[in-house]
């Protein structure tokens, strides 16, 4: 599209704001790649606001969202089952607190370090801002690989990993939950010691506790059926639904296995998902009860899922889920997980929407791709903020001594998906790019949290 001489000399403004900006950024946190890609993702959106809100530049409100209020690291020392001592490192990001205490996710695996942590913590602050409930954004984690641990040595690390942490967290003050590597299980051995240590049932410290013990109904499932719904509102909005299409999910992990769910209850054939091994092309559509029963349960991959399957499926190794024809595809593995050669291939197979059911799970230029060709695009923290909703819900009932069913929550989910999917529908419109979901949720998350830090002084 030609620009007028007028949006030109916008452009020219708005680029004369940000430049500096990132440049800031870039010289603040050397090497951090994933924390740049995140930052720039944001603040090249953010031009028209900053052009018609003088008052969020004299104020500083970008300088001050991209630094953070804390960050944590720490030596998290245990001893594996043979007696030998592991060291590993503990991390804990306390980005944004105008909006409720910091919230977010804790994530083991081998790849964390503070500038992975600072990404994720960026992306919760709009995130957690665009459910409209009333959370703060942080992020937390730790280099430690679970995978091959023992339910003992995983005991040990968590009850390590809390001995230092707990005294950062408290339910007004920061609310860690899951990601990565971090599930029911894990949560259960950081809560116990979190309460051992300060001799306090604090509910709402964490969430995703056990639902038998201040846990709420489907927060396990929250991520990845509020990403579906995220989807089939997309969809909605140009005339579409779910009903009868090809979805490709990557990922078999939590939100994998309840997108997958959610997915095929709509009326979708989902024909794939993966792990780091490669994946399965199920034709007839993933049965989900039996891919549940083989992740839920640690007893086996992706691989022993399309031999149990039989002949319905066969497993792929290797990369190339993205080359699969598809309408809808639903990356929900991990950060930059879908290039823009898998873009590509996408829309040369007629994809009509792709969310993010994982943070990030798609590069810049992949985005690009697929918004220039028309495709519905959902950023993850749009489609998959119904997992951080949820703890807000679980942390509300936490708070009043209550739980409740698993009906009423699921009913309060699908209302907030609407609520931000519409938030970010109408906001992409009203600053003249509709349909552009990136615009929108980054606006509007920023929009609530800029007002809030202006609101409160220069803190
Ligand atoms: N880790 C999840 C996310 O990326 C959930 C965080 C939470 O529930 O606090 O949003």
């Amino acid at each position: 599209m030609p620009t007028t001489p007028h949006a030109q000399t916008e452009r020219d403004t708005e680029n004369r704001i940000l430049e500096p900006l990132y440049a800031e950024v870039l010289r603040r946190n050397p090497g951090e790649t994933e924390f740049h890609q995140a930052v720039q993702e944001v603040l090249e959106t953010l031009g028209p606001v900053l052009t018609r809100r003088p008052e969020l530049v004299d104020a500083r409100i970008i300088e001050r969202v991209c630094e953070p209020e804390r960050q944590l690291i720490f030596r998290v020392p245990w001893s594996d089952d043979s007696g030998d001592v592991r060291v590993n490192r503990g991390f804990r990001v306390e980005f944004n607190s105008a909006l409720g205490p910091y919230k977010g996710g804790l994530r083991f695996h081998p790849s964390v370090n503070l500038g992975i942590v600072k990404f994720l913590g960026f992306e919760q602050i709009f995130k957690n801002a665009l459910t409209g409930m009333p959370i703060g954004g942080g992020k937390g984690g730790s280099d430690f690989d679970p995978k091959g641990c023992s339910d003992a040595e995983v005991m040990r690390f968590c009850q390590s990993f809390m001995t230092e942490l707990h005294r950062h967290l408290g339910e007004y003050t920061d609310v860690p939950a899951g990601d990565i590597g971090v599930g029911g299980r894990e949560i259960g051995y950081l809560f116990g010691q979190y309460k051992r240590i300060t001799n306090r049932y604090e509910s709402g410290v964490l969430t995703g506790k056990g639902v038998g013990w201040g846990g709420a109904q489907a927060r396990t499932e929250a991520t990845g059926y509020g990403c579906v719904l995220f989807t089939s509102e997309m969809l909605r909005s140009r005339g579409a639904d779910l009903d009868g299409r090809r979805v490709v999910v990557s990922g078999s992990g939590n939100v994998a296995l309840y997108a997958i769910e959610k997915a095929q209850q709509l009326g979708a054939r989902v024909i794939s998902c993966s792990d780091s091994d490669g994946y399965v092309v199920d034709d007839k559509g993933i049965d989900v009860e039996l891919l549940k029963d083989i992740k839920e349960t640690g007893r086996g991959r992706v691989a022993d899922y399309a031999r149990e399957r039989g002949q319905d499926a066969r497993f792929v190794s290797g990369g190339g889920i993205w080359e699969l024809p598809c309408e809808v595809a639903l990356p929900c593995a991990t950060q930059n997980e879908l290039t823009s050669a898998d873009a590509v291939h996408l829309v040369r197979n007629g994809v009509l929407a792709v969310a993010e059911g994982a943070n990030m799970p798609t590069t810049p230029e992949a985005v690009r791709i697929l918004q220039e060709a028309d495709v519905a695009f959902a950023p993850g923290k749009a489609a998959n903020a119904g997992g951080v909703a949820t703890s807000a819900l679980e942390m509300q009932q936490n708070a009043s001594r209550d739980s409740w069913s698993f009906g009423h929550t699921e009913d309060r989910l699908a209302a907030i998906m609407r609520h931000i999917h519409d938030s970010c529908h109408d906001t992409a419109e009203r600053y003249g790019t509709p349909g552009n979901y990136v615009v929108g949720a980054n606006i509007a998350g920023f929009e609530v949290v800029a007002e809030a830090m202006l609101a409160q002084g220069l803190i």
